[in-house]
């Protein structure tokens, strides 16, 4: 697999997810180029959030393949089998995704620069002051330089965010995976939260966002994809999308948020 890689970062091929009897995902089809952005939107429920989940493995999938730079997740291929990964081989494979959650998560008993280095020196064993070190730069990088010491509830909801961020990145993951991140945030700390998400963009992290800033997709998104009912309607430049909608479904929903 070394020397020149055509395997997409993000690869679904057919997805489908089952919450019992109910079909969240019906047949998804998506595929992510190295150091693109893709944009989900559409209504709620339609299946965003589980589409996420499936690609890092915290939900497992029905039917259908995920493969991450080719790499098939939660299964081996032996003789033309599948065979299911042990939990911790899945643990491993889901460090190559970073989450961000609409609620940041973040540990309330650490401090922002704890909060950061916990994974790099509890999961991967890195020396605290090497963690240390580069946790103060990924703060730095989400613009929180000189608040390592502070504690989450000494912080705004945009501050939080972005340690959640640089938390995230400290794994080194090749995907940023990012679940309406600005929703839970006041109207004013939304900007300095999108504007760390687009300097991510400017560098060439491959990522995929939920989001309903359609304004913010718009000027990020390489890619937009629209999603009702489990399965992805319409997909294509945001331009195109956003201003050209060809599915009855895409319009009537772009007509509510636009
Ligand atoms: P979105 O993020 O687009 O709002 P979700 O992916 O959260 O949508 O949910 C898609 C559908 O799956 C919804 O109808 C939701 O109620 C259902 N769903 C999500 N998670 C679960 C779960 N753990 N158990 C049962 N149903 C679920
Ligand atoms: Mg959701």
């Amino acid at each position: 697999m070394h020397g020149i890689s055509v395997a997409p970062a993000v690869e679904l091929l057919g997805i489908h997810k089952f919450y019992g009897d109910f079909h969240a995902l019906r047949g998804v089809d998506l595929s992510i180029a190295r150091g693109e952005v893709c944009v989900a939107i559409g209504p709620s429920g339609s299946g965003k959030s589980t589409l996420l989940r499936c690609i890092n493995q915290l939900e497992m999938i029905s039917a259908g393949q995920v493969r991450l730079s080719g790499v098939l997740q939660g299964y081996r291929e032996l003789d033309g089998r599948l065979h299911e990964l042990s939990q911790r081989q899945i643990s491993e494979q889901r460090r190559r995704t970073g989450m961000v959650f609409q609620r940041f998560n973040l540990f309330p008993h650490m401090t922002a620069l704890q909060n950061v280095i916990e994974g790099p020196v509890q999961v991967r064993r890195q020396p605290g002051r090497q963690a240390r070190e580069r946790g103060m730069a990924l703060l730095e990088r989400v613009g929180l330089a000189g608040l390592g010491d502070r504690y989450p509830n000494q912080l705004s909801g945009g501050q939080q965010q972005r340690v959640a961020i640089a938390r995230a990145l400290a794994m080194d993951p090749e995907v940023m995976l990012f679940d309406e991140p600005t929703s839970a945030l006041d109207p004013e700390l939304v900007g300095e939260v999108l504007d760390v998400i687009k300097d991510l963009a400017r560098a060439g992290m491959t990522m995929m966002l939920v989001t309903h800033e359609i304004g913010f997709a718009r000027e990020v998104a390489d890619h937009l994809i629209f999603m009702d009912n489990g399965v992805v309607v319409e997909s294509g430049k945001p331009q195109d999308i956003l201003t050209n909608a060809r599915e009855a479904r895409t319009q009537a929903f772009l007509s509510k948020v636009l």
